[in-house]
């Protein structure tokens, strides 16, 4: 429940005045419908202004000038700007527009008059100018004119100064609120408490100020940050209460251990280790399982299917493709029979009767693992005793989708636990805001025996030399993907330039090339896809859509086109399609470069990361850290929470200390009934996490 205190910051901006219904639209769209939203909406710049004279006035700054108004000196021509002279003691200063009429002009600056004018000061001819003043006034009411000045954003009909005059009429709405944060942590960094804090931030003096080094953002920011991370952290926390069947490690999982080919590495046997305590726990499992493309994911699934199978229950496993269902399916199946655990492969190809058979399977218990595509969540689709279900590459999937599979479960056995499997390396700080609520184990080592990939950088005008190396290796037995960017802009032409790539190779080297891309029919597309698996194709252009988890040991080059147009994350997580065998691999990333074929720096050094890591977390970071700002790794389409004081690259340590902080809290004062965790109820309210985003969980 919202406190009462909090009732005049969530009231409609029609509340303030000035806002109307011509004004309310805009300021929704700039702010938000909520007197917070606007006293939330922080300045973009600031105006500084000092007092000038005509001689000493200088260019690029704003002055504030004493002045006798001359005269108006109309436009020589048409569409020449109108002009007033203007001076004091030392000289003239010109006052110009480019619009308005000399009657308008007249009536803010009569001439004969003084006037107290503010603008920006420039000089042409010798001749100080200011063109369109934002300030003219008469001397008595010179006290208006700001010496800083805050510029918010602005959209056509609403200007930053009016913006901010609302934005002043919000701020008088915000309480002072009882201290959230611990006294300690803020008294250490000097911030502000939160009313004092809000207020500096509408009152910037310098771009010190605006930058996310201020100690008011900062703290605003920390703020934001705890909100959201107790937000993830109490779902965790409701999830953490939630009766789930009870799983434990069993004969068959055993079984399975013996005869998998190898060893497990330490990290997977620390995942399985943390999986069969969460199974084991009577609570339902949130878990997400990041490990790099051959990290070796499918074991560790595989041990937990079999401990659901032994423990009396069914498990699901759901890929995103039917390419990677049925490679699951292939490589699992075997190995659950031996430790004597049925399963069954259900896609969307199945024929009715076969179709029908494996329902009843599935209804009936006598199939105890289901391996699938988006076959496996439709209605149609039921189970005896559903308690553990397996997402593999589970950003392909939605939440809804993934919460119908996980409506499958009998609730009289409990929850569904959730396993959820990701190749893609994240930095932590997305971690802890795409999956807070989930607990996480990482598969940071790589199984034995892989042979590393050598990366290689060239420039796209050696695209001939690497055709002639790519027929030589195949000529010699081995397989390559050869990847053609696809880029928003023009899909159209990319896939025609993929096509003719394909075309062009097919020729070049002679051999049989294969295309797969994003605008084919799904099945004609697994279809190439199942060839190149299977060594009928030595050579695969495809767009980026090529499946992440297909497993083609053969495949030991990888061309990469235009590789300066990729994300790193993405470029690693391709490259990891290599380097899957024995045999030594290769990457080959292409660059376009600029215009004139030449690489940024930042470019180049980003790309040299590839060449001397292989490590994914890694290079997510570095990723993440290079390209700065804006949105690397599509993390807006992908549901990532708007903050509006935070940004999670440069408040990277402030975001760690946050989640830290929103655990420890809840684990020592679950209800927040503490006397901090009353004011942290207040900070939870005031951002209001629950209503914008849904659960990933
Ligand atoms: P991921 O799904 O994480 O991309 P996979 O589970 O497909 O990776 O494993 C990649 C390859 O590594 C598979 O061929 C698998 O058999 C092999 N593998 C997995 N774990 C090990 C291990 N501990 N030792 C050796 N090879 C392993
Ligand atoms: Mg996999």
């Amino acid at each position: 429940m919202r406190p009462e205190i909090l009732f005049p910051l969530f009231a409609p901006v029609t509340r303030l005045k000035g806002v109307g219904p011509r004004v309310q639209p805009l300021v929704e769209r700039l702010a938000g419908p909520l007197v917070r939203d606007l006293a939330f909406l922080a300045p973009t710049g600031v105006i500084r202004r000092r007092p000038m004279t005509a001689s000493d006035a200088v260019e690029g700054e704003v002055g504030i000038f004493r002045l006798r108004i001359d005269r108006l000196i109309p436009p020589h021509k048409i569409g020449a700007p109108f002009r007033m002279r203007a001076s004091d003691d030392s000289g003239f200063v010109h006052l110009i527009w480019f619009a308005g009429s000399p009657q308008q002009i007249e009536r803010l600056a009569p001439p004969g008059s003084e006037r107290i004018v503010s603008g920006k000061v420039e000089r042409f001819n010798g001749e100080v100018q200011v063109p369109h003043p934002d300030y003219i006034l008469p001397p008595e009411r010179a006290d208006e004119i700001p010496m800083s000045e805050p510029v918010y954003p602005a959209t056509q009909g609403l200007t930053s100064r009016q913006v901010r005059k609302l934005v002043i009429a919000a701020l008088e709405a915000a309480p002072d609120l009882a201290e959230w944060q611990d006294a300690a942590w803020i008294g250490a960094r000097g911030w502000p408490r939160w009313r004092a804090a809000l207020e500096a931030v509408h009152a910037p003096q310098s771009e010190f100020d605006l930058s996310d080094e201020a100690p008011a953002r900062q703290r605003l920011a920390f703020d934001e940050l705890l909100a959201h991370q107790l937000a993830l952290a109490r779902r965790r926390r409701a999830r953490l209460i939630e009766p789930a069947p009870v799983i434990a490690p069993g004969q068959a999982s055993e079984t399975l251990l013996a005869a998998l080919p190898f060893v497990l590495t330490g990290a997977q046997a620390q995942a399985v280790a943390e999986i069969r305590a969460d199974l084991a726990s009577g609570w339902r499992m949130g878990r997400l399982l990041q490990g790099d493309v051959g990290s070796g994911k499918t074991a560790v699934a595989a041990l937990a299917l079999a401990d659901a199978a032994f423990s009396g229950f069914q498990g699901a496993l759901m890929a995103p493709t039917e390419i990677l269902a049925r490679q699951h399916h292939e490589r699992l199946g075997p190995l659950l029979q031996a430790a004597g655990v049925s399963s069954i492969l259900l896609t969307g190809r199945d024929g009715a009767a076969e179709r029908r058979q494996k329902l009843q399977a599935l209804l009936d218990g006598s199939a105890q693992v289901a391996v699938g595509t988006h076959a496996l969540f439709q209605d149609a689709v039921r189970f005896d005793r559903l308690a553990l279900a397996i997402v593999d590459e589970q950003h392909r999937f939605g939440v809804s989708e993934r919460q119908r599979l996980q409506a499958k479960g009998d609730p009289r056995l409990g929850g569904v636990h959730l396993l959820s499997m990701s190749a893609t390396p994240i930095p932590r700080t997305l971690e802890l805001t795409q999956y807070g609520e989930l607990d996480v184990s990482r598969l940071t080592e790589k199984p034995p025996g892989r042979t590393p990939v050598t990366t290689a950088v060239l420039p796209l005008a050696r695209i001939g030399d690497v055709a002639r190396r790519l027929k030589a290796a195949i000529d010699e037995g081995a397989q390559a993907y050869w990847i053609c960017p696809l880029v928003a802009e023009s899909e159209a032409s990319d896939l025609a330039a993929a096509e003719a790539r394909a075309v062009d190779l097919r020729r070049i080297l002679g051999v049989e090339v294969g295309l797969a891309h994003g605008q084919m029919d799904g099945a004609e597309r697994e279809r190439v896809m199942a060839d190149f698996a299977d060594g009928r194709l030595p050579l695969l252009v495809a767009t980026t859509v090529v499946e992440v988890g297909v497993d083609v040991p053969n495949a030991t080059i990888m061309v990469i086109e235009h590789a300066d147009r990729f994300g790193l994350a993405q470029l690693h997580q391709l490259r990891g399609r290599v380097g899957r065998g024995a045999k030594a691999s290769a990457c080959i990333l292409l660059y376009g470069g600029g215009p004139d074929g030449t690489l940024g720096e930042t470019a180049r050094e980003r790309l040299d990361m590839l060449r001397h890591s292989e490590d994914g977390f890694e290079i997510a970071e570095a990723d993440f850290r290079l390209r700065g700002g804006g949105d690397p790794l599509g993390l807006k389409q992908s549901g990532f929470p708007a903050y509006r004081f935070a940004d999670p690259i440069r408040h990277r340590a402030l975001m760690l200390a946050a989640a830290d902080d929103a655990r420890m809290l809840l684990d020592r004062d679950p209800e927040l009934t503490s006397p901090r965790g009353r004011t942290v109820q207040v900070l939870e309210e005031l951002f209001d996490w629950r209503a914008q985003r849904p659960g990933t969980d």
